[in-house]
């Protein structure tokens, strides 16, 4: 069996069930974050929670009642749904409305909802000779708060489906071919000895595998640049990344039609660091 969490209780998966009066479900009135686990352990939880705050001060989303039981939710979720690796979904809603209405009613209880299922292992770590994804790129048509981690996506999940549709692993999100972010993950591209990531705005989330990656490149004194780089720029990249909790980190092999500059795993900076990703 498995189990989520709603509000104040641990509810079988088959059995849980919210109104269709919640702010969620009628306008997509919520935010979310998405946890690894690993052996049993959150990983980066303190950021993800910091982050899930911050979308809540956006939004001006109440604290759900059980706030800071967060992490032990967590954690007896982990247990009870027994895989070692787990993704954990937490989602909090503004709540349950009397009626449709933009105005939300006075009062209304946040909706805190956490799933989670069997965390797939970066295919990447398993078999670093695996071919690099293959991603197609988009003109990105999202709204202005994309540094909001919340659950209005129809538009990634739009991209997403033409981009599967077409056999493509992946989107890279441009605008006016500046690139912006995947439609789940952060870029990183290499050029020669530097290392680009585009820089934080209102344009692209703050990834926590994003500034966790950053935290290892400088670590290994790389040179890393916060910087706006461009679609045409990743054509001539000797390595491009797409990064995300679930993910890790994973290297990208064919932008629409055109290969990317082909690097053995030895040679390259991205399996450098998923080497020392953990550490
Ligand atoms: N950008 C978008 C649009 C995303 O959905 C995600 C995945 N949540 C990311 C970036 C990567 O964020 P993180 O590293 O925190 O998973």
């Amino acid at each position: 069996m498995s189990w989520t969490f709603l509000n104040t209780d641990f509810v079988p998966k088959e059995e849980v069930k919210i109104s269709p009066f919640d702010r969620g479900f009628l306008f997509g009135d919520g935010v979310y974050e998405v946890i690894p686990i690993y052996d049993n352990k959150a990983f980066l939880l303190e950021n993800h929670l910091a982050r899930l705050e911050r979308s809540l001060d956006m939004t001006g989303i109440n604290r759900p009642k059980k706030w800071i039981d967060i992490p032990q939710i967590i954690e007896d979720l982990v247990k009870r749904n027994l895989f070692n690796n787990q993704s954990v979904y937490l989602q909090v809603t503004r709540g349950e409305d009397s009626q449709r209405s933009h105005i939300p009613d006075h009062g209304i209880e946040p909706t805190l909802f956490v799933t989670s299922s069997q965390l797939q292992i970066n295919p990447y770590r398993l078999n670093p000779e695996k071919k690099g994804l293959k991603v197609k790129v988009l003109e990105d048509p999202r709204w202005k708060r994309c540094d909001i981690k919340a659950v209005t996506l129809l538009s990634n999940v739009i991209a997403m489906r033409e981009a599967d549709i077409e056999g493509k692993d992946g989107i890279i999100f441009c605008n006016e071919g500046k690139i912006t972010e995947g439609a789940s993950s952060n870029i990183f591209a290499v050029f020669n000895d530097e290392v680009v990531t585009t820089p934080e705005s209102n344009q692209i989330l703050s990834g926590i595998t994003r500034n966790h990656v950053l935290c290892l490149l400088k670590a290994k004194g790389l040179k890393v640049f916060e910087k706006d780089f461009y679609l045409e720029d990743l054509y001539q990249a000797d390595e491009v990344w797409m990064t995300s909790s679930t993910q890790e980190i994973q290297p990208v092999s064919r932008i629409d039609e055109a290969d990317l500059k082909f690097k053995s795993p030895k040679d390259s900076l991205w399996f450098q660091i998923l080497g020392s990703y953990f550490k």
